[in-house]
């Protein structure tokens, strides 16, 4: 008998990261003494003036619809956000506000792919752009980086992979899962291919801009390539900056005819997002900034202390990020030593068997040999976790 699911919606896979993050929030309820470096979150709290903006609009009666793309106070806070810190501008008829930077993506990839149409993604990518790309109609064009670039794509190969099916060049810096960000010239150097090729639109996932301690300032693509202004889509979002997560409030700056276009989508599906996140993201995107520069340093400490200790561990090699709260190591020496484990998504699994640490494999982000720790935990966390592993390990490793 049929199940009734759509053929499409078979071809798609669940998401690997809140797959691994599940299991491990259902293990603790069963009592397993796990450590969850799965889940890609902030572990601190969402600041008390971001907090208290929310109780006052609650109070006020803030509880109703607002417009389908954002209260004009919203987008207002975030036309001033990327003027001040990304030096481009744009009008509120070219930002839209939407559930989560995850929805922002997937309304852009449903506003601009025709059946067929191709998406160029660089790996490792975040898991989720292929199957929001399958679930819009397009095909995606997988370009294989390497750890010898720090996992980033050459002008070359963006170019050797740029056909006429290209419709959008997915990019995303600070990079989840590598941690890796593109410098000015690097980026530049993308944009201006991209540039050059009237049929291709660039989306910029921006989400972990403020998780960088990278040598030089970091740049958005915009304002290093404004010929591009009217084929770029910046993608950002108050989760990770602002340890907002749950809030789900995400957004989208881009040519007018695509953010209407994202709009019509939204006025028929979602409608507006929650109106007292939205003013809750009013706060954190116009209020003080100083917790950016309390998280980000927590995050730096975490990102040292785990990727020396992860280089430390028998068969596990492992670069350092400028960004982002994932460290990304090599762990195909580790599999070689294990007997039963032939792959990165076995060895996750042996780890959470046999260290209680789950962690996401390289698999799902397109990197098979790898595997993926979130430090958005504290230092205490990541020791332990560290000491599991270790342990685990040790025995295999004469
Ligand atoms: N892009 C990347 C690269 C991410 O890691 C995430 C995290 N979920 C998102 C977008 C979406 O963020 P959110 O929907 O929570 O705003
Ligand atoms: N972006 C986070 C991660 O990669 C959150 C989970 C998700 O939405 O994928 O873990």
């Amino acid at each position: 008998m049929s199940d009734f699911v759509a053929d499409l919606v078979k071809r798609v896979k669940p998401s690997a990261t809140i797959a691994v993050s599940m299991k491990a929030a259902e293990l603790k309820r069963a009592g397993k003494n796990v450590i969850g470096l799965g889940a890609g979150e902030p572990d601190f709290d969402t600041p008390d003036h971001i907090k208290e903006a929310a109780i006052v609009a609650i109070q006020n009666g803030q509880t109703k619809y607002t417009a389908v793309d954002g209260t004009p106070e919203l987008k207002q806070a975030i036309a001033a956000k990327l003027l001040r810190e990304n030096h481009v501008a744009y009008q509120a008829n070219e930002i839209i506000v939407s559930c989560g930077a995850k929805h922002s993506i997937s309304n852009l990839l449903n506003a601009v792919i025709n059946p067929g149409d191709e998406v160029i993604i660089p790996t490792p990518y975040w898991v989720s752009y292929p199957d929001m790309s399958l679930l819009a109609g397009g095909e995606s064009v997988i370009v294989e980086t390497t750890s010898d670039n720090d996992f980033k794509i050459t002008p070359d190969q963006l170019e050797d992979a740029i056909t006429a099916k290209t419709r959008l060049v997915m990019l995303n810096s600070p990079s989840n899962p590598t941690g890796k960000a593109y410098t000015a010239d690097e980026l530049k150097a993308l944009g201006e291919v991209i540039a050059k090729r009237s049929h291709v639109l660039v989306a910029t996932d921006d989400i972990y801009e403020h998780i960088y301690w990278g040598q030089e300032p970091l740049a958005n693509l915009v304002a290093l390539v404004p010929a591009l202004k009217d084929r770029a889509i910046i993608i950002n979002g108050v989760s990770k900056a602002y340890a907002m997560t749950g809030w789900r409030i995400g957004f989208a700056a881009g040519p007018e005819a695509i953010i209407t276009a994202m709009r019509k989508i939204q006025s028929q599906s979602t409608s507006n997002p929650c109106s007292i996140s939205q003013a809750a993201a009013t706060a954190a995107l116009d209020g003080p900034q100083d917790c950016l520069v309390t998280m980000q340093k927590a995050f730096k400490e975490r990102h040292d202390y785990l990727v020396t200790a992860l280089n430390e561990l028998p068969g596990m090699t492992c670069g350092a990020g400028n960004g982002a709260f994932y460290a990304f190591p090599n762990v195909l020496a580790v599999i070689e030593q294990l007997d039963g484990v032939s792959d990165d998504v076995e060895l996750a699994t042996w780890l959470l068997d046999e260290a209680g640490v789950a962690v996401v494999p390289g698999t799902p982000f397109g990197a098979p040999g790898f595997v993926r720790l979130s430090f958005a935990t504290s230092i205490d966390v990541l020791q332990a976790a560290v000491a599991r592993i270790d342990a685990a390990l040790k025995p295999h490793f004469g």
